[in-house]
């Protein structure tokens, strides 16, 4: 087997890897913090957003006194 037969092996291989997932989960950057004013909180490797999870919708719906999950 040659160099160059060898690196198109691997690089089906690594092709093959995606394949069989219609949504492979998207991961961002760790250690990232809440973008809002004075919050520290840490966001996750799965959220999108650049706010935390309490500042990423701040028109969050409640109904007297009860918090909405
Ligand atoms: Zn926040």
């Amino acid at each position: 087997m040659t160099v160059e037969t060898l690196e198109r092996h691997e690089v089906l291989v690594g092709a093959t890897a995606f394949v069989g997932h219609a949504r492979p989960p998207r991961r961002y950057p760790s250690g990232r913090v809440c973008h809002h004013p004075g919050c520290d909180t840490r966001l996750s490797i799965y959220n999108a957003s650049e706010l935390c999870y309490r500042h990423e919708r701040p028109a969050l719906p409640r109904l007297r006194g009860r918090a909405v999950a």
